[in-house]
């Protein structure tokens, strides 16, 4: 007899995985050019020209047997240090190379970090805005505990305050804030990060235990325009950072992350060796060795973002003139788009008729609305745009 919880999370695909199998069938019925498929974030630019120089340079200059070896089960510790002098210089973050973690990717990084805070003996939750990553609650929930939502304001998606202190209760261990946004590509404002830290130190006094505040980055280096994403270890000293590569260097397939537990945490070196244990009991020692050698070469470095900012301005204004509503991103690569009709499946429903294949908010725990993931080339979004019209003509939205 297999886990029953497993296989029914192995056996139920995610929306966005079923609208992306569609989308290759009807690509293969109709042709490539005629289908819109908009349902996944897989990075459309390629990573930049310093990544394919670290690895030639490893794999010509470096010792191949280090090179492809086991390193510490926390990552090699030059390159923690590496990582840890770049948030230093870059965000004063306090960094400590030994408070580091390197992960495959942000979920492993969320995974180890939920089960290293988590006590699965105990009643716990952890708070979620809306809408958030679906995996957020696959994660939590193996690690033993329960999801509480709180739904951000609109139209700017930003944190609703009084439901978060409704929302934060003694049973609370972590908050997972998201910015920029998967799937709004809403920025926190600095102003809202203060607030919130506010709230989370006064429920640390009254609860008497620590609130910890895990900041899912996996997109803060794509930002456009005049925004700056603040780095929380200055702003909330029980601060947990995840990070990744998979899209600030188009990597999501090499696995490439980490954890950095903030030093000024009280309990720093227990939360860290409880992320040594968590990553243990879950198999994740080690991550990729040729990609965390590559890590020193390319911090700080993205893929070329102006096309992603390009492909958010050019469908933002156009959908905007048609009369849809959409979450004003300024980060990521995800518009998120007010539904015209109450039930978003329907409305995605009909978009297929015009080929446009887009993703349900449901799953990301605010329904009534859907993403629109734009990382796709410029002349998907150019083709695009006649389809998106008729769809808001279907709607009356536009005469
Ligand atoms: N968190 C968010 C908000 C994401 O959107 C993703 C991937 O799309 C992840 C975490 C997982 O990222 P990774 O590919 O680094 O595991």
């Amino acid at each position: 007899m297999v886990s029953k919880k497993m296989e029914a999370l192995g056996v139920k695909k995610s929306v966005i995985r079923e609208i992306f199998e569609y989308a290759k069938g009807r690509k293969a019925e109709i042709g490539e050019d005629r289908v819109f498929d908009y349902s996944i974030g897989n990075p459309s630019v390629a990573a930049p020209e310093d990544v394919k120089g670290a690895l030639l340079r490893l794999l010509t200059e470096a010792d191949p047997v280090k090179l492809h070896g086991y390193t510490s089960a926390q990552g090699d510790p030059a390159v923690r240090r590496a990582i840890a002098d770049h948030l230093n210089a870059t965000y004063d973050a306090g960094a400590d190379p030994n408070l580091i973690y390197l992960t495959v990717g942000a979920a492993a990084a969320l995974t180890i970090s939920m089960n290293a805070i988590l006590n699965d003996e105990k009643d716990e939750e952890i708070v979620v805005l809306a809408p958030f990553f679906p995996e957020y609650r696959v994660f939590a929930e193996k690690a033993g505990a329960r999801l509480t939502v709180v739904p951000c304001t609109e139209p700017d998606f930003q944190i609703d305050f009084d439901a978060l202190e409704k929302a934060v209760r003694p049973e609370t261990k972590a908050v997972i804030v998201n910015s920029p946004n998967n799937p709004t590509g809403v920025v926190l404002s600095e102003q809202s990060i203060l607030r919130l830290c506010d709230i989370l130190r006064k429920a640390e006094e009254t609860f008497g235990h620590p609130i910890y505040l895990i900041s899912d980055e996996p997109y803060r280096d794509l930002i456009y325009g005049d925004v700056s994403v603040p780095y929380l270890t200055r702003y909330y000293d029980d601060t947990v950072v995840c990070y990744s590569f998979s899209k600030s260097l188009s990597l999501p397939g090499e696995r490439i992350g980490y954890i950095l537990v903030s030093p000024k945490m009280r309990n720093a070196s227990s939360v860290y060796a409880a992320v040594l244990g968590a990553g243990r009991a879950l198999g994740f020692v080690c991550a990729p060795a040729l990609f965390q050698f590559m890590i020193p070469y390319c911090l700080g470095k993205t893929a070329d973002t102006s096309v992603y900012q390009r492909n958010r301005d050019l469908l933002y204004g156009a959908l905007t003139e048609y009369g849809f509503t959409c979450a004003n991103p300024d980060g990521a690569f995800y518009l998120f788009m007010k539904s015209p009709e109450p039930d978003a499946y329907a409305f995605c429903e009909t978009a297929k008729k015009y080929e446009l294949l887009l993703v349900p908010s449901d799953d990301f725990g605010f329904p009534g609305y859907v993403r629109i993931a734009y990382c796709v080339t410029t002349e998907q979004i150019e083709r695009s745009l006649p389809a998106f019209r008729l769809l808001a003509k279907d709607y009356h939205l536009v005469s």
